[in-house]
């Protein structure tokens, strides 16, 4: 059987970056740039005061250390003469540096009266004077392809002048759910049924990992019904099933996505939970079929689905981060698959202690409840003692509260 390692190779082998399109800035947050980005203008376009103080020229300070103040200029008022040697302008933060003058001298160290200031303090020619160009030229390269554009890249790009770049788009992810026994949130489940709660986690957990999500509803264990909604799905970047991948007489997604011209790559990968996953592509279109178990259901998108995501969405490094934690208590090595444990991470001194879920059943929605990241522990591995560092898969930031078991 595939190793995890081997199979997530071969998703990402197998998924491009979604075409590019032209997006307005303010709609552009947590999108992947596909151009590279060069100024267009000076930044700041002239030099200016980092201070509020008075302006001088350095060279023409008097020995007395008097000078005469002459008017004021503030930012968006910039002033048009020019400053006499020896005289001193009133000057704010972000206000052109006028004429005649290449020093500010901030206002806390000067003593002022009616219409001249005194200096308090030693000064260095040029200080508090933010000069034309400091951030970038005309010309330099602000931001390369395969940039993921958070808060701090929005800006710059705002104070560059730029409103409209070229992104990937965010992935379009259909997900279908499949089952018998499944009724939809708000429904009351009869004898035998269950609500289809996997629909709520991956479609939640999409979209925090940046997906556009398109419920395609349940799927009833029939292949009509099977093959009439994985049809509509087709129209997604990425299509998502959940359960009926397993060898149950029940299971026939497979069969369904073979009707539609389906490429396998690959089905069932050592690992726990979520052995049955089912990846290919119908043309060139992603499609996993994930285990119904919730927490394999889970696991599998988190560790498949989401960096096929992030692939589809242009990230050059697809995978998930890894966080160094100690192990708050011993966990058994020794299976057959490789194994993903769900847990919590709690800051300890400099670093993190991770605990594991006492649950870890593929079949308990609860073990995922309070989880930030998963532990792998590979097969045959032996038992890790309390302490052993680990690396972990965040999935999110820690709740930042204490654990408490
Ligand atoms: P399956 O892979 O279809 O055999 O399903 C495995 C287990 O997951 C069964 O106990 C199903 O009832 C459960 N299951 C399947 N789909 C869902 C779903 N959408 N939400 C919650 N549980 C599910
Ligand atoms: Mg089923």
């Amino acid at each position: 059987m595939l190793s995890y390692d081997e199979a997530i190779k071969l998703v990402l082998k197998n998924i491009t970056p979604l075409p590019a399109i032209e997006k307005p800035l303010e709609d552009a947050g947590g999108l992947v740039l596909a151009e590279t980005v060069s100024a267009r203008w000076d930044l700041p376009t002239a030099d200016n005061s980092a201070m509020d103080g008075f302006a001088l020229h350095y060279e023409s300070l008097p020995a007395s250390r008097r000078l005469p103040v002459t008017g004021h200029t503030y930012a968006g008022h910039p002033f048009a003469g020019t400053i006499p040697a020896g005289a001193a302008l009133r000057i704010m933060t972000g206000a052109p540096i006028p004429a005649g003058c290449d020093t500010v001298v901030p206002l806390e160290d000067v003593s002022e009266d009616a219409e001249t200031i005194c200096l308090n303090r030693e000064l260095v020619r040029g200080q508090h004077v933010r000069h034309a160009g400091d951030e970038f030229r005309n010309g330099d390269l602000l931001l390369a392809a395969g940039t993921c554009l958070w808060a701090g890249e929005i800006g710059l790009l705002a104070a560059a002048g730029i409103s409209r770049v070229r992104v990937h788009p965010a992935p379009r992810v259909a997900i279908l759910s499949t089952g018998d026994e499944l009724v939809e949130l708000g429904e009351q489940p009869g004898p035998g049924q269950i609500i289809n709660s996997n629909l709520h986690l991956l479609t939640a957990r999409l979209r925090e990992a940046g997906a556009e999500v398109i419920p395609l509803g349940i799927a009833r264990d029939d292949i009509d019904d099977l093959d009439h909604r994985l049809q509509s799905g087709l129209q997604a970047d990425l299509l998502l099933t959940s359960g009926g991948v397993s060898v149950g007489d029940k299971d026939q997604v497979q069969d369904a996505f073979i009707r539609l011209g389906f490429e396998k790559i690959f089905w069932k990968v050592a690992i726990k939970p979520g052995k049955p996953v089912l990846f290919g592509k119908i043309g060139n279109k992603p499609i996993f079929g994930l285990p119904g178990n919730p927490a394999a259901s889970a696991a599998t998108c988190e560790i498949f689905t989401i960096p096929a995501l992030r692939r589809l969405a242009g990230h050059p490094d697809p995978l998930p981060p890894l966080l160094s934690a100690k192990l708050s208590r011993q966990v058994e090595g020794g299976g057959k698959r490789q194994a993903f444990l769900w847990g919590e991470l709690q800051r300890k001194g400099n670093g993190y202690l991770f605990h594991p879920s006492i649950r870890q059943g593929s079949g308990q929605n609860r073990s995922l409840q309070g989880s930030c990241a998963l532990l792998p522990i590979a097969a045959g591995a032996p038992d890790l003692e309390a302490g052993t560092r680990v690396e972990v898969l965040l999935m999110r930031l820690p709740r930042g509260r204490s654990y408490t078991e």
